[in-house]
């Protein structure tokens, strides 16, 4: 089986930096591509109780892919509901385009 926790880590990386270069006014075709991928994790992510935690919440707080800016707080929402889960810190969402689009700033 996959080690849940490499492949968490890799997975966070490809969502929060797919979402950091989503456009700011993203095209329906664009907007439905997003919702495709996101509602496709409850049903083929290869952690069977991930793939379960994460469907209960996406049904609870639907993916907001009407722009760059929505889409990346409202990830950062939802993995800091799975930090809190699993005991981990929260992480500062207003630091989110610093740790995964612009770098740190000076
Ligand atoms: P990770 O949580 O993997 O985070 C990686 C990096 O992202 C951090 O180092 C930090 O720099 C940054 N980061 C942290 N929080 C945020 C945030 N809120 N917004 C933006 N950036 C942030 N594991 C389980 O044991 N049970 C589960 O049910 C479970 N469900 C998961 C569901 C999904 C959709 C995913 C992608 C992963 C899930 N995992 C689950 C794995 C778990 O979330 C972690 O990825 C794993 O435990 C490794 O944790 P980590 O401490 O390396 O940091």
């Amino acid at each position: 089986p996959p080690d849940v926790e490499s492949l968490g880590r890799a997975t966070w990386t490809f969502l929060h930096t797919t979402a950091a270069y989503y456009p700011e006014s993203p095209t329906p075709t664009q907007r439905a591509h997003m919702l495709q991928l996101l509602h496709a994790l409850p049903q083929l992510y290869p952690c069977s109780h991930c793939a379960n935690d994460l469907g209960t919440r996406i049904q609870r707080q639907p993916p907001d892919v009407r722009s760059r800016t929505a889409l990346a707080a409202w990830l950062c929402a939802t993995h800091n509901e799975v930090n809190v889960m699993l005991g981990k810190p929260i992480f500062n969402c207003s630091r989110v385009d610093e740790r995964w689009k612009d770098g740190p700033q000076d």
